[in-house]
């Protein structure tokens, strides 16, 4: 099998890989197996340094790793070098932070002395999506180096010279030859690595249909998984909000990454005393934004990663329609070169048709109009997605509600959801379980040990005396 770099804005195809033979893989898993029986001893200030030579090194050469990551994927070149940069703060975060979140927790209880004691689990399966090639990959490989794990890297098939980058970059820094390896394969060879003993647990970040393939196999071999799903977030506009702040948050927040997040914004739900102004201005911002080159500083929408991604949206923008939607603006791929796709504009979706809460993952919005707060929310929570969600108002009593009512892992009042590596990150429904990041993350991945020591006991040898 051949795994291929192809140039999504160009069509060029960069550079191509032979996928691993399983003589390869099982060399490869062998090393993971060796190397964490001694790398799992490593004192915790170690690992440290050579967490932060990872960051130092992510520093330095970003400008080199987000050229890798637009050419090979297509995300705006300004969008790449901020990725390698919140690589470096995740690196950094967990450097810093690990000792503390694995520490022993002391509890107390009959014992003369009990506590909880964090120990690592071995080498982790990490099945990745290419749409923040470096990004999903370091938010896994930080807390799970940094926890005394070693990682094994099956990235998305159109992103191999990232994953042999971040690769290079572990091993820069000081990190064993088998703390993490990345593995060329195709989806098809997960199940065999899965199964082997020698790993013990799996994190995929990815589609609902990839989550619950993954999650079937690890659960034959009852194994632990982490699952990072799709979404639908909605955008919740209220009429208290500021608007024009509202329009170009929403904006930002449905075509980051050319549309292609699982925490970008997807339905937009608006009040009607303030639709029509809304949707206006949306309409505008979305029409003006500078399509092109991704290699261009300018550029805020590039190239989708692959043509089944233009071919997908193109599939959904038809289904919307025959349901009924009209198109404000955009609504089909451009006439030129590469996977562009116009910024799309949909009303009038029909709730009772899939679409209406499938991902869409691309440049395409879609508006919805309600009459109040419980309208906003029951159109909000009718997807089977549990992601994100980001809701505008400045009316205390709406923000409460929103927090306690969104069916989401996260909830943004009047901001735009985002990762930070200093808050959990994770969805509920199909939009996965587990959480990534802060300690809830690095504590995903460890042996929760309970340790309870009695009194000290009389020994035999006194008793006789
Ligand atoms: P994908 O097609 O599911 O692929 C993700 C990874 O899973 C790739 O490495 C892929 O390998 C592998 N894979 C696919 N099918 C598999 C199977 N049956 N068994 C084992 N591995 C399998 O998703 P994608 O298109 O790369 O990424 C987009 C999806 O990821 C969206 O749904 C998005 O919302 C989600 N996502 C979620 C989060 C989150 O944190 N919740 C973050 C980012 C993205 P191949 O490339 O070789 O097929």
């Amino acid at each position: 099998m051949e795994i291929a770099s192809i140039n999504p804005a160009t069509g060029e195809t960069l550079k191509t890989f032979s996928a691993l033979s399983g003589e390869q893989i099982e060399e490869k898993l062998q090393l993971s197996a060796d190397t964490f029986r001694t790398y799992r001893h490593t004192p915790m200030d170690e690992r440290s340094r050579m967490m932060q030579r990872a960051a130092d090194i992510l520093d330095t050469d970003k400008h080199e790793f987000a050229r890798v990551m637009t050419t090979e994927m297509g995300k705006p070149i300004k969008a790449a070098v901020a990725e390698a940069e919140k690589c470096a703060w995740v690196c950094r975060y967990y450097a810093e932070s690990a000792q503390q979140h694995l520490a022993d927790l002391i509890v107390e209880t009959n014992a003369e002395k009990s506590f909880v004691h964090f120990q690592p689990l071995g080498p982790v399966l990490a099945v990745m999506p290419w749409n923040f090639p470096f990004w999903q990959v370091f938010r896994f490989a930080a807390p799970a180096l940094m926890a005394g794990n070693v990682g094994l890297l099956k990235h998305a098939s159109n992103v191999p010279q990232c994953a042999l980058a971040i690769e290079d970059i572990f091993l820069r820094a000081g990190f064993p030859k088998g703390a993490f390896q990345t593995l060329l394969i195709g989806s098809d060879a997960v199940e065999a690595i899965l199964s082997d003993a020698r790993v013990v647990a799996a994190t995929l970040t990815g589609s609902e249909p990839a989550g619950r393939s993954v999650a079937s196999i690890a659960g034959k071999n009852i194994k632990k998984t982490v699952l990072e799903l799709g979404g639908s977030d909605p955008f919740i506009v209220m009429p208290s909000a500021d608007l024009d702040e509202a329009v170009s948050t929403a904006v930002k927040a449905r075509t980051i990454n050319n549309g292609q997040s699982c925490i970008a914004a997807k339905r937009f739900i608006v009040a009607t005393e303030i639709y029509e102004e809304f949707e206006r201005k949306f309409v505008d911002q979305m029409k003006a934004l500078p399509i092109g080159d991704p290699l261009e500083e300018s550029t805020e929408i590039g190239p989708l990663a692959t043509p089944q991604i233009v071919k997908d949206l193109e599939d959904q923008v038809q289904r919307a329609m025959a349901a009924g939607a009209r198109v404000l603006t955009g609504g089909k791929r451009m006439g030129r070169t590469g996977n562009f796709f116009e910024p799309t504009v949909l009303v009038d979706v029909d709730l009772r048709a899939a679409v209406s809460c499938e991902e869409i993952f691309g440049p395409v919005a879609m508006l919805f109009r309600a009459q109040n707060i419980d309208e906003a929310i029951r159109i909000a929570n009718v997807t089977s997605f549990g992601l994100g969600s980001s809701a505008w108002t400045n009316d205390r009593t709406e923000q409460a509600k929103f927090i306690e009512e969104l069916e989401a892992g996260s909830v943004f009042i009047n901001g735009m959801v985002a990762s930070d590596p200093r808050l959990p990150f994770g969805g509920v429904k199909h939009s996965g379980y587990g959480r990534e990041l802060a300690e809830f993350g690095i504590r995903e991945f460890v042996n929760i040990k309970t340790v309870w020591i009695g009194e000290p006991q009389k020994s035999t040898k006194t008793k006789t005396e």
